[in-house]
């Protein structure tokens, strides 16, 4: 399954937010799969909408699909020259699909910041660095290894370098690789070099109690809002002391202290939902008495793939998607209704899912 890595320098609430994480985290016996990993914390992807079909079918059991993040402590400054544990550090940030970025927004003059001051601009601008550099030495070898072979030409490698020396000039000018538009055949070699700033980003800014009724009174945080939307990057205010405390309690006490805090929805469930739709990932819905379920699917795939999300043996019998959308179930109210109003369709192996497809496969055994 995919997974978000959590950076940030040190002191900055990382620790913080991942307690809060951990506090939240699903219950090994609900979800099997759950890793024991300590680094990787997996929750539920809120969904009102799986909430609503649990209301309509009664299912004994409600299961809410997952998300995994993977706390990556101990980035520092000068950690692409190996500093500290930077090598090790980095290389956990590889295997990550999208990196959360904490920041420090809040104000607090007792803990004291590595840099000596609050100023995210710069903490942004000291963790990228950091990325790019570890980038620019994976190209600079790549580019060793295969520079005489495109001379004498190759092909192959001639068009890899072409790929290559855009992206070292990029890096060597302190921009990510992200800021780079590859086509088709040019994707193909970026993703091989698997580089740290090709990888979705979201900024986390981790602010005070003070200001998360309305965050837009912190000023840190309209600064790095600036700064993120020119790199096209969303920022989550978050206060993750708070987080920590609300993912402690259970349902309704976790309410009633929203509702004291003046807020909707915990910052934590707004980072989830956004880290989900940074990675282009959707929901559909499997429904009956037994059970309701959520499942993550990658936005383009197609029935018999997501039909192999559930079980491989679903993907290789494949016949056919009885497929009706959750905006129809809420309308008509039972699937006998949708039967006669024709709102059933019969999707076949081509057919691309929808976010909110309800869907029950017919197989092979
Ligand atoms: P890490 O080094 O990035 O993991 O940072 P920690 O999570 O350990 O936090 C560093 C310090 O900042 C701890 O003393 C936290 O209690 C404190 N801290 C974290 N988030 C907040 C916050 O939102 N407000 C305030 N005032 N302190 C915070």
């Amino acid at each position: 399954s995919l997974t978000a890595g959590i950076v940030g320098l040190p002191n900055v609430g990382k620790s913080t937010l991942f307690n809060a994480i951990t506090n939240a985290q699903v219950e090994a016996a609900n979800y099997p799969f759950a890793t024991i990993d300590p680094n990787v914390g997996v929750v539920e992807v809120p969904d009102h909408r799986l909430d609503d079909l649990a209301a309509i079918f009664n299912p004994k059991k409600t299961i809410y699909t997952t998300f995994e993040f993977t706390d990556i402590a101990g980035l520092v400054k000068g950690a692409s020259r190996g500093e500290g544990l930077g090598n090790k550090f980095l290389a956990n940030i590889r295997e990550t699909d999208a990196i959360c970025e904490v920041v420090r927004c809040f104000r607090d003059k007792d803990i004291t910041h590595v840099d000596g001051s609050v100023d995210p601009v710069r903490d942004v601008e000291t963790i990228n660095l950091e990325l790019v550099m570890a980038d620019l030495e994976t190209v600079d070898k790549r580019i060793g290894k295969i520079e005489k072979k495109a001379q004498t030409g190759d092909k192959e490698a001639k068009a890899e370098m072409d790929v290559l020396e855009p992206l070292k000039e990029v890096l060597e000018a302190g921009k990510m690789a992200r800021t780079l538009t590859f086509n088709k055949e040019e994707m193909v070699y970026v993703k091989q070099f698997n580089l740290l700033t090709t990888k979705p980003m979201i900024y986390v800014a981790n602010m005070g109690e003070e200001d998360i009724e309305d965050p837009n009174s912190n000023p840190y945080y309209i600064t790095l809002k600036e700064y993120a939307a020119k790199e096209g990057c969303d920022v989550v205010p978050i206060c993750a002391k708070i987080e920590s405390e609300l993912a402690a309690l259970d349902a309704e006490d976790k309410a009633i202290f929203m509702d004291d805090l003046g807020i909707k929805e915990s910052g934590l469930d707004k980072l989830i939902k956004e880290t989900y739709a940074l990675l282009d990932l959707k929901t559909f819905f499997t429904v009956g008495p037994d059970e309701c379920r959520a499942w993550t699917f990658t936005n383009g795939m197609t029935a018999p793939e997501m039909a192999g999300i559930i079980h491989t043996d679903f993907q290789k019998g494949f016949i056919k998607a009885e497929t009706y959308t959750y905006d129809d179930m809420m309308q008509y109210k039972s699937e006998v209704a949708l039967k006669e109003a024709g709102k059933i369709r019969q999707e076949g192996k081509t057919y691309k899912g929808l976010d909110g497809d309800i869907m029950f496969f017919k197989f092979n055994v």
